[in-house]
């Protein structure tokens, strides 16, 4: 394929924030597009989105590279990774957006879905790949500051399972959240929707873990299919000087502010009481030997994200003192997609469970789940309504 005009464009993204879109049209007038999502909940190592502000970014773009892109052929993901060196220092956005406008593109001029040309040598499969949806948000994705109203801390509550097909599977998450609100509404809770499609609800720590509890029970007496309870504690976002600090209940103690070790107690009392097969950044960013800990005692799945950051190098660090058995792959996290499949090689050598995620922000662009497939990555985090993320499940779906 030859780049016959490539261009950098302003468009919205779920929250209404102002991002950049890149368009690809090739010589045989096919068009191809990609967008970047962004974090709320960003993690401290993270690439940023924009290294210049996002206006200058797509002047720069528009004016200088995109010369040099013109008449370029792009025949493979190898050649998307050369064109993606040029870009980073621009960011995570611009590069990203490129990048899936290029994969874009290639799919529609060769006919074949994104995965095939994000892995070549895979021919057709059926993946399994097993959705995790967000029941419950709170923290920085409700939109509230933290401490000043009633909600949870934990970021995130999930659920999954192991349904046979990706349709039940999505099914038995939904009604989950069907379910959710249901018991939201017979207590009388006035509720909404967080960036994700989670409901938010003036409640503590411990009334979501309940609530979602009775959820889960109501849908289970329906399927013979197990569902799992998940956490993303997202602590980082509440951990302030050495100390974990709930602002409403989290366990029978009264007690709101952890140190590390009991953190460490904590999280273990609340994957035994609540059964949770997965917990997401339970310790702050930095602390790889607290993950280490609390791998070493569990088989549920511990996940790093802002510990990791999608970065080889994070990993490896883990990897060397067994921090976490998981990993959440966001590859805007890192800022390109060829060090996003590094990360995911590294995962799969040494036997991490590799999550592709979604971001709280996010655009309708569905490469994620095409990496998904491609990789055949055994989970994606996503939340279960709302056109951005329903785009993702749909590619699944279609696939
Ligand atoms: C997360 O923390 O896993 C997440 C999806 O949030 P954000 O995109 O806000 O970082
Ligand atoms: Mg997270």
């Amino acid at each position: 394929m030859i780049i016959k005009n490539i261009n950098a464009r302003t468009i919205l993204n779920s929250h209404a924030d102002l991002t950049v879109e890149v368009v690809v049209k090739t010589e045989k007038g096919i068009k191809g597009m990609g967008s970047a999502p962004k974090g709320t909940s960003t993690g401290k190592h993270e690439v940023k989105n924009f290294f210049k502000n996002r206006v200058k970014t797509i002047k720069e773009f528009n004016f200088f590279l995109k010369r040099k892109l013109i008449g370029r052929h792009v025949e493979s993901l190898k050649d998307v990774f050369m064109i993606e060196e040029a870009l980073l220092p621009f960011g995570a956005g611009i590069t990203l957006s490129t990048s899936y406008a290029l994969i874009d593109a290639l799919s529609r001029e060769n006919d074949v879905p994104k995965w095939k040309i994000l892995n070549p040598e895979k021919r057709f499969f059926k993946h399994k790949i097993t959705p995790i949806s967000k029941i419950i948000g709170g923290s920085v994705h409700s939109g509230y500051p933290q401490g000043k109203l009633i909600l949870p801390d934990i970021q995130e509550f999930l659920v999954f399972n192991k349904a046979r097909n990706l349709e039940k599977k999505i099914i038995i998450n939904k009604e989950v959240h069907n379910a959710l609100k249901e018991e939201l509404i017979k207590n009388k809770i006035v509720s909404g929707v967080d960036y994700e499609g989670g409901w938010i609800a003036p409640i503590s720590n411990v009334e979501a873990f309940k609530l979602l509890e009775k959820a889960v029970a109501k849908v289970k007496a329906n399927y013979k299919e197990k569902i799992f309870i998940g956490v993303d504690i997202a602590s980082s976002n509440f951990y302030k000087n050495e100390r974990y600090v709930y602002y409403t209940k989290i366990s029978e103690k009264e007690k709101q502010k952890y140190n590390t070790e009991e953190q460490y107690e904590l999280i273990k009392t609340l994957i035994k009481k609540y059964k949770l097969k997965y917990v997401e950044d339970p310790f702050n960013e930095e602390d790889f030997m607290s993950h280490a800990k609390l791998t070493k005692k569990t088989s549920t799945m511990i996940i790093g994200d802002d510990l990791f950051v999608t970065d080889p190098e994070r990993l490896k660090r883990g990897i060397e003192v067994k921090a976490c058995n998981s990993i959440i792959i966001k590859p805007n996290q890192i800022g390109s997609l060829k060090k996003t499949f590094e990360t995911i090689k590294i995962a799969k050598k040494y036997k991490y469970i590799s999550v592709i995620s979604h971001r709280s922000k996010e655009t309708n662009d569905d490469t994620i789940a095409h990496i998904g497939l491609a990789q055949k990555l055994p989970f994606i985090k996503i939340g279960i309504i709302n056109g951005e993320r329903v785009s993702k499940l749909n590619a699944l779906l279609r696939n």
